[in-house]
């Protein structure tokens, strides 16, 4: 486990760089609940978890004034479990998902922030809507086919490369969409970027990072 003293350091100078208007999820995946809080009583808010049963345990040993996002991929069976306490589910990668979470979210009388994921990279093994998929469902929900569902932007992942053209490349790509969709109606987040690419992310536009590593460490995985 990483020193608290230097979990403080790296986000501390992580919060000075990022500019006023980019949100900053704090990727708290394999990390134990004490670290967490270390950087919750620092004034972070917005936590990223990306397995579903490891979000379950933590969420109710934390306060409740944070707000959680889901940040791997969903397996629709597994929706009810968090679907009572979600802020965002950032890893929405099919239609199919989509109706099992508003079906969840009127279940328990909620309205559940989402945002797209689109498959943006090049490697064949990420997650995420091809872009006309994501089109049709903005457009679709639009129309009212979700009611449950706030639909607040875009999440995308670039190809674990040094190539940085590439990654901008990428990251252009999904930043295009996210204007192109704000015509029809506004949209606020534009999620991409992680410890590796979080300031390329923001200088292509991106809003929203999610930083994992650089905040608390490496993760061996062990949990
Ligand atoms: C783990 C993870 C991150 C954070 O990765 P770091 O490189 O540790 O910052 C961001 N986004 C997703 C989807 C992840 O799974």
């Amino acid at each position: 486990m990483e020193d608290p003293k230097k979990i403080e350091q790296n986000y501390r100078q992580i919060i000075e760089l990022l500019p006023e208007n980019v949100e900053l999820v704090a990727v708290s995946k394999t990390h134990p609940v004490e670290v967490i809080r270390t950087v919750y009583d620092l004034g972070q808010k917005v936590f990223g978890e990306n397995k579903v049963q490891e979000l379950a345990e933590k969420y109710p040993l934390l306060p409740k004034d944070i707000s959680w996002h889901l940040i791997g991929h969903l397996q629709r069976n597994k929706v009810k479990y968090i679907i009572e306490f979600i802020d965002t589910i950032q890893s929405v990668d099919s239609e199919k998902l989509l109706l099992e979470i508003d079906r969840q979210a009127k279940n328990c009388n909620r309205q559940v922030k989402v945002l797209l994921q689109v498959k943006i990279a090049e490697e064949e093994s990420k997650f995420g809507l091809e872009l006309h998929e994501a089109k049709e469902i903005f457009t679709d929900w639009l129309n009212g086919k979700y009611p449950n569902i706030e639909i607040t932007g875009l999440m995308g992942m670039a190809t674990f490369t040094e190539n940085e053209n590439q990654i901008k490349k990428e990251f252009n790509f999904l930043k295009q969409l996210y204007d192109q969709l704000s015509l029809k109606k506004n949209l606020k987040t534009l999620s991409m970027g992680m410890s590796g690419d979080y300031q390329l992310a923001i200088a292509c536009g991106a809003n929203s990072v999610r930083i994992g590593s650089a905040i608390f460490g490496n993760r061996d995985y062990i949990l």
